[in-house]
């Protein structure tokens, strides 16, 4: 039940112990204040969550999972560019207002699952989202789950509702080691690409870096733009311990792997080109730079 909501139906209340005569004491002072057949909610309630309830559902897809970010887990990975408020309607349940700022209606794959808390489960948003992101925006956000939850692959599967073989095939791709939306998105295209990805190469005894191809490790970062100074510190070490074995590295922020994979792609593919090995033409212009002449 997501308590910091705001937003509960009388059953949930009375399920945590509040004797109904209390409820209604509440109700008389407006602490708590209807909003629907069997829906308060409080002063301080989330009002993405009011609204959906009011339009007759629960908050579900990219805005559950938003809210579950913000409330408990903070290294759950969501897309950019889905501001709308994603809504699960429920057949048994009124509307009471009119949907207020963009919405956007979803819900998940087979029979409609019932409304009972206001904000859906991650497993019911997860199963909404897999309609209304790309699969790869999906894979992202699975893999961020199930790296930063304790939630599986079976917890999800047993709660989102039917998993239909579009659904399966795109679990299959999942990783759980992925660190970052970054690093989920940058290995599906690689392999898409063709290449063969490691996942999490060794680098030390202690030490991973994010993906490998070939000799070229690829270090992908957040979304983030500012690291601190001690991972900046460590980024370099890094560099110059796996130069040394050998490995070249490659940095990519999010921008770099959402918004220019073409060129990110041409330059993985230059470095990694079988023929390259090491020749140093002095007359490339790019490499005039580095040469001692
Ligand atoms: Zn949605």
């Amino acid at each position: 039940m997501a308590m910091d909501s705001g937003v509960f139906t009388i059953a949930e209340l009375v399920a945590l112990g509040w004797p109904p005569t209390e409820i209604r004491r509440a109700q008389r002072a407006q602490r708590l204040i209807s909003i629907g057949r069997g829906w308060v909610r409080t002063d301080a309630a989330h009002p993405d969550v009011v609204s959906a309830v009011m339009a007759g559902g629960a908050l579900s897809c990219v805005g559950a999972l938003s809210f579950h970010k913000q409330h408990r887990w903070p290294k759950i990975w969501i897309p950019s560019g889905y501001s709308d408020t994603h809504v699960r309607r429920s057949k048994h349940m009124k509307t009471t207002a009119r949907p207020t700022g963009p919405f956007h209606w979803c819900q998940g794959y087979g029979r409609p699952l019932p409304v009972t808390a206001a904000v859906d489960s991650v497993a019911v948003a997860v199963g909404c989202a897999a309609r209304c992101v790309t699969g790869e925006e999906w894979i992202a956000i699975v893999d961020s789950i199930l790296n930063s939850t304790e939630i599986t692959i079976p917890d999800l599967q047993a709660d989102m509702g039917r998993v239909t073989q579009t659904v399966s095939r795109l679990f299959a791709r999942c990783d759980a080691r992925s660190q970052s939306g970054t690093e989920s998105i940058a290995r599906l295209r690689l392999i898409s690409a063709g290449f063969s990805v490691e996942v999490q190469p060794s680098i030390s005894r202690h030490e991973h870096a994010d993906l490998a191809v070939g000799a070229l490790l690829i270090e992908c970062d957040g979304k983030l733009y500012h690291s601190d100074e001690a991972s900046y510190r460590n980024d370099r070490r890094r560099d110059r311990m796996t130069l040394i074995d050998r490995w070249m590295t490659m940095r990519l922020t999010y921008d770099d792997v959402l918004y220019d994979w073409a060129g990110v792609l041409e330059d993985i593919r230059s470095v990694t080109r079988q023929d390259r090995h090491r020749i140093r033409r002095t007359d490339d212009p790019r490499r005039k730079h580095a040469s001692p002449s």
